[in-house]
């Protein structure tokens, strides 16, 4: 990813946390109550069809962040379409729940606030506040990620964020000190061999002259 697309991620991710009137460190708690812990959770179709979801929403946050970049109406075309075959795809999927605006008073102001339903059983209750929390959320969509080192779900609070925390950085960190020092030993080893090699094979020339 270019610095330049990084920038806008980060602006559009401001943007948008500071008009839902949430902080940053609000936002975390309010993504992992309504989604990541769920995710966490066993595997269920539920939670396979949200993945779905997140993954479609992503890649079309992607293409739309490229569109972003291009130089020439082809190259934007090009997005378009690949946008659409995607998007296509995300609003299948999103075909399943139901959607009800309603104004409320919250906070001595009006809020508008989406309710999402399937018309199906309360166990999808879960379902539909993951998949609203998703919508209403869709510029923070590529900070939803799996822990390189433990694979449990996140809502990385910075962009360059790859572990759920910081234990998981700290193992994944010694971990790699150990691959280095093991990779050390073997050079030193595969080096050895190299040289008893190469004075045997000359050993073998001088005998054979
Ligand atoms: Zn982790």
């Amino acid at each position: 990813m270019t610095s330049r697309t990084r920038q806008l991620r980060i602006e559009d991710v401001k943007r948008h946390i500071k008009l839902s009137g949430l902080k940053t460190r609000d936002m975390v708690r309010w993504a992992n109550l309504n989604l990541i812990d769920w995710l966490n959770q066993a595997k269920s179709a539920s939670v396979r069809r949200v993945l779905d979801i997140i993954v479609s929403a992503q890649q079309a946050q992607r293409i739309a962040e490229d569109a972003r970049r291009v130089a020439t109406d082809e190259q934007y075309f090009s997005c378009k379409v690949r946008a659409g075959s995607v998007l296509s795809k995300l609003n299948a999927a999103l075909s399943r729940y139901n959607c009800m605006v309603k104004v409320l008073f919250y906070d001595a102001s009006l809020r508008r606030h989406y309710f999402f339903f399937t018309g199906r059983d309360s166990k999808d209750r879960r379902e539909v506040v993951a998949v609203a929390f998703l919508i209403e959320n869709l510029a923070l969509v590529h900070r939803v990620r799996r822990c390189v080192e433990c694979q449990r779900w996140f809502f990385a609070v910075t962009e360059h964020q790859k572990y759920c925390g910081d234990n998981c950085r700290k193992r994944h960190a010694a971990q790699g000190a150990d691959f280095r020092a093991q990779r050390r030993l073997y050079m030193r080893d595969y080096r050895q061999q190299q040289k008893a090699a190469e004075t045997r094979a000359k050993k073998l020339v001088k005998r054979g002259t």
